[in-house]
């Protein structure tokens, strides 16, 4: 009749199985470095943003729809000298005479248009004349 002690012996065995399973359970957290993939294909969207930046500008204010702040705005424009500015100053003042050399740094059609918005002074593009 001794051998009615294995009875209670299998029953403990039936306990061991959901211990084995808490062992099974650190094999979730290797499941969580997959997830970072996600908010990476987020920054190829802010790529995609970036390239909608190029908006079609002229060398006058421009309305368009600032990528900073989203409002319809009429942009502000700021006239930098370009390389052109400099290039058309050294020919007036070779060729031409040297009191024009001022001359391009005056004509905004001779400078880089910086279009910024009034709303927020964000940068938003420049057009090269
Ligand atoms: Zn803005």
């Amino acid at each position: 009749m001794d051998s009615k002690q294995p009875p209670p012996y299998s029953e403990q065995s039936g306990y061991t199985p959901a211990q084995t399973y808490q062992p099974g359970g650190p094999t979730q957290p290797p499941l969580y470095p997959p997830m970072p993939q996600p908010p990476q294909s987020s920054t190829v969207i802010i790529q995609t943003t970036t390239t909608s930046n190029l908006v079609p500008i002229g060398s006058g204010p421009t309305r368009i729809r600032c990528p900073s702040c989203h409002a319809e705005v009429l942009t502000t424009v700021k006239s930098t000298p370009s390389g052109r500015t400099h290039c058309w100053a050294l020919i007036l003042c070779l060729f031409i005479c040297w009191p024009c050399v001022c001359l391009p740094y005056c004509m905004d059609s001779c400078q880089n248009a910086n279009h910024y918005c009034p709303n927020c002074s964000a940068y938003i593009g420049t057009y090269e004349n």
